[in-house]
């Protein structure tokens, strides 16, 4: 708590006057082309890792990257609510799943959760659970993985077909005025994959990588 109050006043001293110059312009409105799902886990920072400024993302963070499908019988509704906002208000163009090495849900999920305190988390982390059925039944995509990473990386694919069971969703993708991909940031590394569904892999984004993410945007 410390340092975050210290950053906020380090913040203010350093401004610069191009800094201040974009939000004076994003005080007039926000115009991000893309919503990014990730995880609140402390070290997944999406503005780091992708070099983005204010104004550029949308974010939903919550716990696990999850979003409940569309047929989902829950009372949780801010996740959907998001994208919604993000479709109809914002017109976004393109919807990124980031799941994460090391992701405690995932560990949980992997191992149970050994807090019997916590019925919130365990009812919210259900919407996790067939990534943990499909990799317990034998669905692979990188083998050298641990359990809780391999679940981490089903789980982006099971969440982007939750987010693409919404019929809005679906009816953008059909005239491809919406894109759902599904990338994996990996701790360690501070390196970001793409999901290739061609290969069934996670492909590192390097310089090569992104030329083809982006060929393929046109
Ligand atoms: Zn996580």
């Amino acid at each position: 708590m410390r340092k975050l109050i210290q950053g906020i006043v380090d913040f203010r001293q350093n401004q610069t006057e191009e800094s201040r110059n974009l939000f004076a312009k994003l005080a007039l409105g926000q115009t991000p082309d893309v919503l990014f799902i990730a995880c609140s886990d402390s070290r997944v920072v999406p503005n780091l890792f992708a070099s983005t400024n204010p104004g550029d993302l949308f974010v939903v963070r919550n716990i696990g990257n999850l979003i409940p499908p569309v047929s989902a019988e829950s009372q949780e509704v801010s996740a959907q609510a998001a994208i919604e906002f993000s479709i109809f208000s914002l017109n976004i163009s393109d919807i990124i799943i980031c799941g994460h090495s090391e992701c405690g849900a995932m560990k949980a999920l992997s191992q149970g959760l050994d807090n019997p305190c916590c019925s919130h988390l365990a009812s919210w982390l259900k919407f996790g659970e067939e990534a943990l059925h499909k990799v317990r039944n034998g669905v692979v995509i990188t083998p050298d993985l641990s359990e809780h990473n391999q679940i981490s990386q089903v789980n982006v694919l099971q969440q982007m077909e939750h987010v693409m069971s919404y019929p809005f969703i679906q009816e953008r993708m059909n005239k491809k005025k919406v894109r759902v991909h599904g990338w994996w940031f990996d701790i360690a590394k501070a390196d970001v994959y793409a999901y290739e569904p061609t290969l069934n892999q996670f492909v590192l984004i390097d310089e090569k990588e992104a030329q083809l993410i982006l060929a393929r945007m046109g």
